[in-house]
């Protein structure tokens, strides 16, 4: 006689969470293995998903969708933790169904989207569920403003700058160097600059997205003030400034001129096809150039030089050579037709380039996910959602993927059809740089003005 297998999956709460938690982990689980023991099922598994907001985040509901063939049944701890808004609610019962699971609510009984009187009941709750999240929210939105009006921020501050609540000295150091330099220079190559000296995005990668910059240069927070609530309530509260109110207002009065002048032709980023996808083809650093220059003849002038050459930057380079605008645009985009005619060239220009220190950071940003997945994963041992063979599952998982990560990459083969097709509409719809920098291609000046490519796959 075999015993049907079934799981379990309860959803608890990160935040909205004060006191002892009524609908806690431990007492969810309780009601559903007691229920599962009624209906005569063996508990198999226990999924658990942590719930950050109504997007929250599903990944253990679509593990169990995966694993869905393993189980006749499924047991949801109580009904208005499936989720907190209506849609969603009848969205995921509808997959477990789909996935050929019978639905039962500890809480609630059988769930059944094809009953009417089980999906009225289903309706019902969920409605009161949504109504209930909404006037959690609303009391936690008037105890903010409140908090807010007597001086404090509302949560900790933890924007790009802060950390926990406090100014961070580095990344202020930052902060300040990103609206004095976009004075003087466009987004796209401030946020090719930042990724160039290994300063990590507000959200923590590698690459700065030009929105970014523009939100964080009208960000009050930066010259010291907090605001916190809906149109027409904002509050706010005086904290520590990064930047001066003259400082952002300069900068924010540059990003307005530029915005106008973009496009339109003449414009800065119109004349340096280039800006920003070329480098130094003896060191690898990048190639800036000097300000562009109108002739009395309307011609427009400017050279390209490695930086590295600059005493400002340590001079480290013996590159020197300065080069015209237009003769380096006309050598790079005739390199280009001839590097696109050719598939041996492509292959060839495809290098294991992805750069070694930031490939680097990417693995290890991996290493310490795996990491924090291995201490939630104990953490739900220590609290009895999963059995000690679970967690030797899980090990064994994080072992091979850890494994993977630390195998060495083999240069890449691209598909070399579908790259010139794609780096073609690119030239084709795109300024230049962008075209170029959309397509992953880097173009090198060696020594004499000889141009070459290199292509991240
Ligand atoms: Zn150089």
């Amino acid at each position: 006689m075999s015993v049907l297998q079934a799981a379990i999956y309860l959803r608890v709460s990160g935040r909205f969470q004060a006191g002892p938690d009524r609908f806690g982990l431990a007492s969810q689980e309780h009601d559903a293995r007691t229920y599962a023991a009624r209906l005569g099922l063996q508990v198999a598994r226990v999924y658990v998903d942590q719930i950050t907001g109504v997007s929250s985040d599903r990944v253990q509901f679509q593990q169990l969708l995966q694993d869905a063939p393993a189980y006749s049944a499924v047991i949801l701890g109580v009904q208005d933790r499936l989720a907190r808004d209506v849609p969603l609610s009848y969205a995921m019962l509808g997959a477990l169904q789909d996935a050929g699971l019978k639905v039962y609510s500890a809480g609630e009984g059988a769930l059944d989207l094809e009953d009417d009187s089980s999906a009225l009941g289903f309706g019902i709750r969920a409605v009161i569920a949504d109504q209930e999240r909404r006037r959690i929210t609303k009391r936690m939105y008037g105890g903010m403003l409140a908090k807010v009006r007597s001086g404090r921020p509302a949560r900790t501050i933890n924007a790009f700058g802060w950390r926990d609540g406090q100014v961070d000295p580095e990344q202020a150091q930052w902060v300040r160097w990103i609206f004095e330099r976009l004075e003087s220079t466009g987004l796209t190559n401030v946020a090719y600059e930042l990724a160039e000296r290994g300063v990590l995005s507000p959200t923590g990668l590698p690459q700065w997205r030009r929105a970014q910059l523009v939100k964080m240069v009208h960000n009050p927070l930066y010259i010291g003030r907090y605001e916190f609530g809906r149109k027409g309530e904002r509050v706010s509260t005086p904290v520590e400034a990064i930047v001066s109110e003259e400082q952002a207002r300069r900068t924010q009065a540059m990003l307005r001129t530029r915005r106008k002048e973009q496009g339109r032709p003449g414009a800065k980023t119109a004349v340096l096809q280039l800006q920003g996808v070329v480098r130094c083809g003896e060191c690898g650093r990048v190639v800036t150039t000097t300000p562009v220059r109108v002739r009395a003849d309307g011609r427009q002038v400017a050279y390209y030089f490695c930086r590295a050459t600059l005493r400002a930057e340590g001079a480290t380079c013996d590159h020197r050579t300065y080069y015209r605008m237009d003769l380096l645009h006309d050598v790079a985009r005739e390199g280009l037709q001839q590097l696109l005619s050719s598939p041996t060239l492509i292959q060839g220009a495809v290098e294991d380039l992805t750069l070694p220190e930031q490939q680097q950071r990417r693995v290890q940003a991996d290493l310490e996910r795996l990491d924090a997945q291995w201490e939630r994963w104990k953490g739900a041992l220590r609290i009895g959602a999963i059995t000690p063979e679970e967690l030797a599952t899980e090990r064994r998982r994080i072992d091979q993927a850890r494994a993977a990560l630390l195998v060495t990459p083999e240069r890449p083969v691209i598909d070399v059809q579908a790259w010139r097709d794609r780096v073609g509409h690119a030239v084709a719809s795109l300024p230049l740089n962008e075209a170029l920098r959309a397509a992953g291609i880097t173009v090198l000046v060696h020594t004499g003005g000889r141009v070459t490519f290199r292509i991240r796959a």
